[in-house]
């Protein structure tokens, strides 16, 4: 297929100012890494300053290699080293350092530990909150390979928001993402945390793979049908010529109906809908705004 041009719509704005440079300085130090840096992500300025309410990171946890190779993400796969068992309070010094009111931390898949992870996604949590209860806390998790008690390793742990994302239609999810997930794996996984715990849960899928709209229609039905309350639409981009190609850019007045769809037919609290948009697009923000104002 012939390469797209990438539209108006699509263009960045490089970030900077002072709360640019304070925050790229505390993770320089504490060796941390976030995906706003790794993914080179378009909506840097906006989440980090929180320029309409609290500001948003995400937080990379458990280092840069993944044990899965999706075949939309730019994370090396493969030669998995050992956790870094200080990670988790560095982590919570970091956000209270920054001074994040709300903060995302998400992981790479290690489907090469025993308990895939989920105990040191959970501990990370936990010392975010011992050090400050106030500070709301989402995590966006693998899938544990379905595995339920992961999942509520992670629900005990006391975050506001769980988040996993079905990243895709039922059809595409080979080849978009690693044969070890899957669409019933993913849904499951939304359906545990809606049903044992009293947080929000979210998920996000990508346009622009190809997907029909009838296909995205049955999408953002069955993740509402497994009691999602919040769901994030985006633009596919192509990290390297040896990633998926785009195949289509989307319109933002098509993403502007799948957000009305999504919240005033399908009942969704919220929907953040735009060319731009990931999965932590000012999440802080649109979470106080939609939740608790
Ligand atoms: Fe990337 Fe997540 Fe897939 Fe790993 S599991 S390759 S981090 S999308
Ligand atoms: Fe970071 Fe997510 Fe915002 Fe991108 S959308 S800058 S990854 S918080």
């Amino acid at each position: 297929m012939a390469r797209q041009r990438k539209p108006d719509w699509l263009r960045m704005r490089p970030p900077s100012g002072q709360r640019f440079t304070e925050i790229k300085e505390t993770l320089r130090d504490r060796d941390l890494h976030t995906v706003c840096e790794e993914a080179n992500c378009p909506n840097l300025g906006e989440c980090w300053s929180g320029r309409n309410g609290p500001g948003t990171a995400t937080f990379m946890l458990m280092g840069d290699r993944c044990s899965r190779g999706c075949n939309f993400c730019d994370v090396e796969t493969g030669g998995m080293e050992a956790l870094d068992p200080d990670e988790p309070e560095n982590v919570a010094d970091a956000v209270a350092e920054i001074g994040l009111d709300y903060v995302v931390l998400t992981s790479v898949d290690r489907d090469d530990l025993p308990d895939q992870g989920a105990g040191h996604f959970a501990r990370t949590i936990e010392a975010i909150k011992e050090r400050d209860p106030g500070i709301l806390v989402e995590v966006l998790i693998p899938d544990f390979q379905g595995d339920p008690e992961l999942v509520d390793r992670i629900v005990d742990a006391g975050p506001d928001v769980i988040a996993h994302n079905i990243e895709t239609v039922e059809r595409l999810q080979w080849p978009v993402r690693d044969r070890r997930a899957g669409y019933a794996q993913s849904l499951s996984v939304l359906e545990r945390v809606d049903d044992t715990a009293d947080v929000y849960t979210k998920t996000s899928l990508m346009l622009g793979l190809g997907e029909y709209d009838h296909e995205i229609y049955q999408t953002l039905s069955d993740c509402r049908e497994a009691g999602v309350d919040v769901i994030t639409l985006g633009q596919y981009l192509q990290p390297s010529r040896s990633h998926l190609d785009v195949y289509e850019y989307v319109h933002p007045d098509a993403f502007e109906t799948w957000r009305r769809v999504a919240e005033e037919e399908l009942g969704f609290l919220y929907c953040a809908s735009g060319p731009m948009v990931r999965s932590s697009y000012r999440a802080g923000e649109l979470f106080v705004d939609a939740v608790l104002r």
